[in-house]
């Protein structure tokens, strides 16, 4: 008999930050529910290629994470499918579609960052959190981003957004605790990935004026190898912390 193994659940897995991450859970023996938006027949080839290249269990699930209705349909559906929920790793996440002045922003552009960055993983949490519960095990990661604390006014409902998803890491972990959950917040900084690509001369060009003490963009593997150090339990005693992956940036220097 194969022994059971636990199914980690990825938000926003279908590229960037979120593949790097699948690919290395798989890589470390995790089963995956991979959602994100992209059609079934993409997701499930990429679930697919997982499961044949280390021997796993993948499954993609079509999700809107702003979308009640599909929340509830996706995670009943995982529970369905995976005995246990051993993490869920909140990686969703969209720039605003075009970058505003705070003083020109629309309440549109808002509630489009909002309701997915914030209001979105923060039910998807609650519908996971109530299993994790139950089963009184699991482990949570918030993928956050340095602008939880830097402002960009040019953003500024990303910052927002990423400021809530801060605090709703400390509640989670207030409120977890006593069923043995950990949860944690990872703060990316400038990460190689399609969210950056409209940027990318920009950050070339910062990086090397000394942006980041490390003169390199991160990439999809920096925020996947501490994940996946996150879900083995490298961490046990440090519930609630924030860990900036982002080359030393957070730094201020005079
Ligand atoms: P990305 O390349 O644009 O990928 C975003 C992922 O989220 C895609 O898989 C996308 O898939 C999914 N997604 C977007 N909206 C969704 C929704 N409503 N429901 C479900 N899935 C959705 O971005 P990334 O750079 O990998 O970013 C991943 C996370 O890291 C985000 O939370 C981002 O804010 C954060 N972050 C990124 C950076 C950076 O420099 N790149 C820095 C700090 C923080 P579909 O389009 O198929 O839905």
């Amino acid at each position: 008999m194969t022994a059971m193994r636990k199914c980690a659940i990825i938000t926003g897995a279908s590229r960037g930050i979120g593949a790097g991450i699948a690919e290395k859970l798989a890589s470390e023996n995790w089963n995956l529910a991979l959602c994100a938006r992209q059609k079934v027949e993409d997701g499930s080839k990429l679930a697919l290629a997982l499961q044949e290249k280390y021997g796993i269990e993948a499954e993609y699930f079509q999700c809107d994470i702003s979308d009640g209705e599909a929340r509830r349909r996706c995670v009943t559906d995982i529970i369905a499918r995976f005995d246990e929920i051993g993490a869920l790793v909140n990686n969703a996440g969209v720039a605003p579609k075009v970058r505003a002045d705070i003083l020109e922003m629309t309440e549109e552009s808002f509630d489009f960052v909002m309701n997915i960055n914030l209001r979105g993983s923060f039910f998807f949490t609650q519908l996971v959190a109530r299993k994790m519960a139950e089963q009184k095990s699991g482990t949570i990661v918030n993928i956050s981003s340095c602008s939880a604390t830097v402002a960009s006014v040019s953003r500024g409902e990303y910052c927002m957004s990423k400021a809530g998803v801060s605090m709703a890491t400390k509640l989670w972990a207030v409120r977890m605790a006593e069923f043995g959950v950990n949860v944690f917040e990872i703060r990316p900084g400038v990460i190689e990935t399609d969210m950056t690509s409209v940027v990318k001369g920009k950050y070339d060009k910062l990086i090397s004026e000394g942006l980041t003490l490390q003169p390199r963009w991160g990439y999809p593997e920096d925020i996947a190898k501490v994940t996946a150090s996150l879900l083995r339990g490298d961490f046990a005693y440090s519930t609630g912390q924030v860990i900036n992956i982002d080359g030393g940036m957070n730094i201020e220097k005079l």
